[in-house]
């Protein structure tokens, strides 16, 4: 319907995995503005406020660079207005093309973690029912991909294991590591701090003197690169001075011996060689947590993006396990997760390589036939290719055709020359997005999408909370919802897909993924409006607010108990050496996100941090002769970018800091192509470098 008047919706922000609830306000099809809700009591996740993000970042969906029409790129290799007819017709024809020429898995799909989980799903279904390929991944695969690993592993569910308000709220402390918590989630950072000045123990490891860090009781400098030699250092002394939950351990846990042994080479002597951590920091930092009543483990992307990331959060996993800290009030394993629907756009909808919606296993009998009684096709049983792999496969020439829906690999993929190329070195790539992305510049055809503030659909944030999100404004032009443009394909394909809502779609995933069964858009209207935290495995149940209980375990295996997995260090895939001599690692700023396509578009986040820059200890800059505010070349094997220097002891001696958000001073420029064997997460976070003023 067209919205001529003022209209007012209780919706969810677009922005990061917090989830924060808040009425949004729109006029003449534009959004006009965001104030919290009323009742804290109707905010499960932010009962305090919104952050800058939430208040004013909505603007970028009224922005006079929207895409409003699809485009296809002519014989000049000129991008021309296009009908929605003749740009779809030509997707399904050259998509179709290619797979007849080349193969079925010639092609993949890459599924948006911004987008609701409504379109995820569809993604995923038009990839492995329309196309049938097995190649669909996400950009989880470049933030949490290696928390999933470690804790289907270790506790069985790939997620967090409590809640934000009630659990990482109320914690009697903390284990924060690898998080800029201040910056990158606010509100539960907000959450935290206010927590602490009550009295509850903070202790942050991290590289980075982040924000968070200042209000620790303990803060301690890592060296990049060495989190399971801490953790697992952690772990020994805390046995060796038997403050573990012995009885937790004996009732809910198993391979404990191997455990116990495995952490006897963590002696403090190694950890201070390889961490940095000294013998007292360890110490004390272990009998902080061990006296405390509850302790939250925090994370975010500087355990994850290491080549060692599974193994820092199997470690993670072991400590929480050892002192019995999970299944509890103010206790658990809290993977902070980035994007608004990361948690169910990038997992629980199965846009991952080898997982149907709800983490069910394609090459399981019952599961494959659920799903081909739904969709008339067998979802491919074989894992595919994750977002590194189809582009190096791409720039192989064995991947021809790709659909890319509400990502930017062409930013933010590790080495985005290299990345560039891949894409460039495609037969066909299709992009749907709302603005001309960097990755969209390399587009055949480009299809013109909504945004969340003008879409119904849900969310499902860090917590497992899956909430409602509505529309106060039109899309602009001609752009239209993802869903819509998905079904209008899979039509063309030949796949009589109809549906008219997002709820329909709903319904269909609550049938065929038990985590979700009982969810329903009557629910989340209606009793449920505060949202569901899944498992929800029928519609009576009310939502699953611990995955795991303390006294009776109910960890996701078919015992119940959780396992114990011995952490392996290593080294970083590039040390320092003669040439590069410096440490580079990345992350975000308050007033950015991402790739930074929706904020870099918003005025008042641009007047706070209008362009990249790098941080540099004084004494490194002392040492290289950099004055604060001056332009740095800084240069690795990979390319070089120039930035303005942040003199800082933010940074550790040798270590530089360079945000992720921006596009003039790439960090990814820089950034390696080493992986996580396991979860194929690259190791952006270290990287060698040289530093020199211009
Ligand atoms: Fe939005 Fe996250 Fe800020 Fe909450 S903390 S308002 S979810 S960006």
């Amino acid at each position: 319907h067209q919205l001529d008047k003022i209209e007012k919706e209780e919706t969810t922000c677009g922005f990061c995995a917090v989830g924060c609830r808040f009425e949004m306000w729109g006029e003449d099809g534009d959004t006009l503005g965001v104030e919290p809700v009323d009742d804290p009591a109707d905010a499960p996740a932010n009962d305090f406020s919104t952050c800058v993000k939430g208040k004013f970042g909505h603007e970028f969906a009224n922005s006079e660079n929207r895409l409003t029409s699809p485009l296809i790129r002519n014989d000049d290799g000129e991008l021309e207005e296009a009908s929605w007819d003749e740009a779809l017709d030509l997707v399904a024809e050259r998509l179709t093309d290619i797979q007849d020429e080349r193969g079925i898995d010639a092609v993949g799909c890459l599924a948006s973690s911004k987008g609701s989980n409504e379109e995820a799903y569809l993604v995923q279904k038009f990839a492995r029912q329309v196309l049938g390929t097995k190649n669909i991944d996400n950009c989880a695969r470049l933030c949490h991909s290696s928390t999933v690993a470690a804790l289907q592993q270790t506790v069985g569910f790939g997620a967090m294991t409590n809640r934000i308000n009630e659990d990482v709220g109320e914690a009697d402390a903390y284990l924060i590591s690898g998080s800029n918590t201040t910056e990158s989630h606010p509100v539960l950072a907000t959450r935290i701090k206010q927590n602490v000045r009550e009295g509850s123990d903070l202790v942050v490891f991290d590289p980075r003197k982040v924000d968070i860090a200042e209000h620790a009781d303990h803060y301690v400098r890592t060296n990049p690169g060495y989190d399971v030699t801490w953790l697992n250092g952690l772990i020994r002394y805390t046995i060796e001075h038997d403050l573990h939950d012995e009885a937790f351990i004996e009732r809910n846990t198993k391979n404990f011996e191997e455990l116990k042994e495995k952490v006897q080479a963590f002696t403090p002597e190694k950890v201070e060689e390889l961490a940095g951590v000294s013998p007292d920091d360890l110490a004390e930092a272990a009998e902080t947590l061990a006296e405390a009543d509850s302790v939250v483990f925090g994370w975010a992307m500087g355990m994850t993006q290491q080549s060692t990331g599974t193994e820092n959060l199997l470690a993670m996993a072991d400590l929480a396990l050892v002192l019995g800290q999970l299944g509890k009030p103010g206790a658990g394993l809290s993977p902070f997760r980035g994007q608004n629907n990361v948690q169910g756009g990038g997992g629980d909808m199965g846009t991952l390589p080898g997982s149907l919606p709800g983490y069910q296993d394609p090459s399981d009998e019952d599961v494959a036939e659920k799903f081909e009684a739904e969709w008339g096709e067998r979802p491919p049983e074989e894992p595919g290719l994750t977002v590194p792999e189809m582009l190096a496969e791409a720039h192989e020439g064995n991947l021809e055709g790709l659909y890319v829906v509400g990502e930017n690999p062409a930013l933010s993929e590790p080495d985005v020359e290299h990345a560039g190329e891949a894409l460039a070195d495609l037969e066909f790539l299709v992009v749907q997005d709302i603005f001309m992305t960097e990755t969209a510049e390399h587009a055949d055809v480009i299809l013109p999408a909504a945004t969340s503030p003008e879409k119904h659909g849900t969310f499902t944030n860090t917590e497992r909370r899956i909430q409602r999100v509505r529309p106060t404004a039109e899309p602009p032009g001609e752009a239209r919802q993802d869903w819509q443009i998905t079904q209008a394909l899979a039509r063309r394909l030949g796949y009589g897909w109809n549906y008219d809502h997002p709820r329909e779609i709903m319904d269909e995933i609550s049938d065929l993924t038990p985590i979700y069964g009982g969810v329903s858009y009557e629910r989340l209207e209606e009793g449920d409006e505060h949202g569901l935290q899944w498992p929800v495995p029928d519609e009576d149940h009310p939502g699953t607010p611990y995955l795991y209980d303390y006294e009776e375990g109910e960890f996701n295996f078919p015992d119940g108990k959780a396992r114990f997995v011995p952490a392996d260090g290593g080294h970083p895939g590039e040390l320092p050496d003669e040439d590069y001599p410096l440490t580079l690692t990345s992350g975000r700023v308050l007033y950015h996100w991402h790739t930074g396509q929706i904020t870099r578009r918003v005025e008042g986040l641009m007047s706070h941090v209008g362009e990249s820059f790098v941080e540099i200890n004084p004494s490194t800059a002392d040492e290289l002769g950099v004055a604060d505010g001056e332009y740095v070349r800084v240069e690795s094997r990979r390319g070089e970018i120039v930035v303005k220097a942040q003199v800082t002891d933010r940074v550790g001696d040798g270590t530089l800091f360079i945000p992720m958000h921006f596009a003039a001073g790439a960090v990814n420029k820089l950034t390696q192509e080493t992986f996580d064997p396991q979860a194929g997460i690259p190791e952006y976070k270290i990287s060698s470098v040289r530093l020199e003023p211009l």
